[in-house]
């Protein structure tokens, strides 16, 4: 069988079914029910925050994030993310304004962040990469200092940790993603955490039309997701710890195969508690990295070239020299990680990588 980069985790068939029943009791499938509100107190209770919307996905998260802080110009973002960061700035009608990556956490380099405000700039969209933080205080700073807002794309970031503080709780908003192929999913999904409360009623009103009491009284949209949605994430739930730590495992077992070759690999830094939600690992040139993705690929593994091609490279974008972002990305893949990889899958991959290296 073939070794995807990635495999959704799902919970026992029965424990999903069980939750099902009641709704084929209720028939109440959507508008807020009771397994959304369940999902949402759970999820605030686990990351340790005072307001989370769960919503339909993580692009329309980020969406609505920008359209709530009333965004409308330009907006510092990072080259190095999945396409839904710029799609969802394009999206909302703003202008994104790369800043370019460091070589070690490829987070946005926020050295370089201030010479690329304007009087138009408005706000900081950076995605804690693969699940590692950015220098949330340095941002928030620059942030303060320019009186800009602070959105970050938390993506990857379920489980991990800054601080002590989960990572989906800095910025004025957070945006979480809560897709299948992410470490913690409910099929298609995504939530929005903020610390303010005012912001948190004016995201619950744009993600339902703006209903507030009945009756529609901001600009909004359909962002409701469903109580099957939410069901799913309810059962996931349950597992998260042993989720995370079998990846801790898998991410040990990797890196003591590939250590002390000419790969390098993303480190966690002072302070952070990582969630291994992604294996990255950078090759020291594109060729190497493409004969290896050719073994694995003629032994039936999978990776990703996650995140290729940098997004200041995007045909519908506005090109803009990033270096790093542009190097980093032509070198680096994600190898297979998910719940139910074993022992043999990992020691085959690096046996396979360590062929060609
Ligand atoms: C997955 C992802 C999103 C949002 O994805 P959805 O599929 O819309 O839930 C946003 N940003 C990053 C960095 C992602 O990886």
């Amino acid at each position: 069988m073939s070794i995807l980069v990635t495999k959704p985790f799902l919970p026992p068939i029965q424990a999903y079914q069980n939750m099902l029943e009641r709704l084929w009791q209720t028939k109440m499938l959507s508008n807020n029910g009771e397994y959304v509100q369940e999902l949402e107190a759970s999820l605030k209770t686990y990351l340790q925050v005072p307001n989370l919307l769960y919503c339909t996905n993580g692009t329309i998260a980020l969406q609505l994030a920008i359209k709530s802080l009333g965004l409308s110009k330009e907006i510092i973002t990072t080259p190095f993310s999945y396409v839904a960061t710029i799609n969802s700035i394009i999206w909302e009608n703003c202008t994104p304004v790369f800043v370019d990556i460091n070589a070690d956490d490829l987070c946005i380099d926020t050295q370089k962040i201030e010479e690329k405000i304007t009087k138009n700039t408005e706000a900081i969209l950076a995605t804690h990469i693969f699940g590692h933080a950015c220098d949330v205080e340095e941002i928030d700073s620059i942030a303060k200092q320019y009186n800009l807002k602070v959105i970050y794309d938390a993506a990857h970031c379920f489980g991990s940790k800054y601080k002590g503080r989960s990572l989906l709780s800095f910025g004025d908003i957070s945006t979480g993603s809560f897709h299948a192929t992410k470490l913690f999913h409910t099929i298609e999904g995504g939530c929005l955490v903020t610390n303010n409360n005012e912001i948190a009623d004016t995201l619950a009103a744009k993600r339902d039309h703006g209903f507030i009491h009945k009756q529609s009284e901001t600009f909004g949209t359909n962002a409701r997701q469903s109580e099957l949605h939410a069901a799913m994430g309810i059962c996931n739930l349950q597992f998260i710890e042993s989720i995370l730590s079998k990846r801790k495992e898998d991410a040990l077992l990797y890196f003591s195969k590939l250590e002390n070759t000419s790969l390098s690999f993303l480190v966690v830094k002072e302070h952070e508690e990582y969630n291994h939600a992604y294996f990255p690992v950078i090759f020291p040139d594109e060729a190497t990295l493409l004969k290896v993705m050719s073994l694995l690929e003629s032994n039936d593994i999978f990776c990703r070239r996650y995140f290729y091609p940098s997004l200041n490279n995007l045909p519908y974008i506005i090109k803009t020299e990033c270096l790093v972002a542009d190097d980093i990305s032509k070198r680096v893949v994600c190898l297979p990680m998910f719940h139910d990889l074993t022992n043999e899958n990992i020691e085959l991959i690096c046996s396979l990588i360590l062929q060609c290296i």
